[in-house]
């Protein structure tokens, strides 16, 4: 099988893992100009500094040897099967980068041999990329739950990110879908990363010659939507290892149905919305200060589709508004539906020198559609019925603000344009 081959079955082997989100884009060269892209395994991720880069997302190998019925790569699954030696991931790597088609390397496996030996393999790619090619760019790789301590304190030496994956929301999903697969397991990987990269950031405090560890920290992908678990089990499970394991992201997959697959899958997609609404729900509790029990109900433990969850919660709590955007702490003003977390900083920055008006909100793209029902301007009251509702009332008319202040709400309207919000 050629590299080329190879390249066409493990990059797109990869595709379903979500913890970077989109796939490149297939434009063939007419062979007289310049460039020529397939399409095959080049996806975006964001770096802690919020930079957008390219990453070349592949598999190791698409055997393996555990059966989770609910992916592609699973032993029983009749797949096109193939496998890179750790130099030609290196090999492909360099001349990705070279060419400037990426900016770095995401690298995850299935599990060949034993949990040992196929983190051996995926630290081989990073050691050699960092330790003989002095490659500078962003490396990810998949943290193999069960893997000896030892490799993965080696493992976040060469990665920015490790990830070990949780899979799905519960133990008992686990048992029903992925018998070899342990939440216990799991979870101790993900404390051996998140105690060594402790330490590493301690000693880094102390000595700055210290090794980084995993500088980028950890995160981890279930799928939703292959049991019955509902939002509110995934959102309290996210939240868990958001508080136990200093997660940088929970990233959700929806299950997609295939042919001839387990009876005990579902038969129909996860809808796309639910993904969108789980995204919401863990914005909220990472951003917005909302607690996981607090997004859906013991009663309604389903996020609504209908409704973003902010809005939801605003919904069912009518008595906490209408929130004065001129004296509220920080933190009432995050929950106001409509509300940004970077324009809450911007109006506690301008009331300082000025009330705000509804004008004034505009001018910053607050989404007044949905604010305006929640809360209380120099010029603006909501009418109680409408927190239920839609519509919102104005009572005054808009004060025009003084000509000195229009060049920051300028300011700050420009920035939330360029996609602050
Ligand atoms: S261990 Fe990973 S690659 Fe293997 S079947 Fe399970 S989910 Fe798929």
């Amino acid at each position: 099988m050629t590299v080329q081959q190879k390249l066409e079955i493990l990059a797109d082997a990869a595709k379903y893992d979500a913890s970077c989100a989109s796939s490149g884009a297939k434009r063939a060269g007419n062979g007289q100009g310049v460039g020529h892209s397939d399409g095959n395994g080049i996806c975006h991720s964001y770096t802690p500094d919020g930079r957008c880069v390219s990453l070349l997302k592949l598999l190791l190998t698409n055997f393996c040897t555990y059966d989770c019925v609910f992916c592609v790569n699973r032993v029983s699954s009749d797949i096109r099967r193939a496998r890179f030696t750790p130099e030609e991931i290196v090999t492909l790597t360099l001349d990705f980068y070279k060419r400037n088609y990426i900016e770095g390397l995401f690298l995850s496996s299935g599990i060949i041999q034993s949990p040992d030996y196929t983190m051996e393999q995926l630290i081989a790619v990073a050691k050699t990329l960092r330790s003989v090619h002095h490659f500078g760019g962003y490396i990810h790789i998949k943290a193999i739950p069960g893997c000896a301590q030892r490799l993965v304190d080696e493992a976040g030496l060469y990665a920015d990110r490790l990830s070990a994956n949780i899979e799905l929301p519960t133990q008992q999903d686990l048992v029903q879908l992925a018998p070899e697969k342990k939440s216990a397991v799991i979870e101790t990987t993900m404390t051996q990363i998140h105690e060594r990269k402790q330490e590493a950031d301690e000693d880094r405090a102390r000595f700055h010659s210290a090794p980084k560890f995993a500088p980028a920290g950890q995160s981890t992908q279930m799928v939703i939507g292959a049991t019955p678990s509902t939002d509110r089990e995934i959102i309290t499970r996210a939240s868990g290892l958001y508080t136990s394991y200093k997660l940088r992201r929970v990233y959700y997959t929806g299950f997609s149905p295939y042919p001839e697959a387990d009876t005990r899958l579902p038969l129909r997609a996860s809808p796309m919305i639910r993904e969108h609404r789980l995204y919401q729900a863990d914005w909220l509790m990472r951003h917005y200060g909302f607690a996981a029990d607090e997004i859906t109900t013991e009663t309604e433990p389903e996020l609504d589709l209908a409704v973003d969850p902010k809005l939801g919660w605003a919904r069912r709590n009518p008595e906490f508004f209408p929130v004065d955007v001129n004296a509220a702490p920080r933190e009432t003003l995050l929950r106001v539906p409509g509300l940004g977390y970077r324009n809450v900083d911007r109006i506690l920055s301008i009331r300082r020198y000025h009330r705000l008006g509804i004008e004034d909100l505009r001018k910053l793209h607050v989404r007044l559609k949905d604010a305006a029902n929640y809360l209380i301007a120099a010029d603006h009251l909501p009418s109680v019925p409408n927190l239920l509702g839609d519509v919102a009332t104005t009572v005054t008319s808009a004060t025009q603000p003084p000509a000195q202040q229009m060049g920051l709400f300028e300011e700050a309207g420009r920035s939330a344009l360029w996609g602050a919000l």
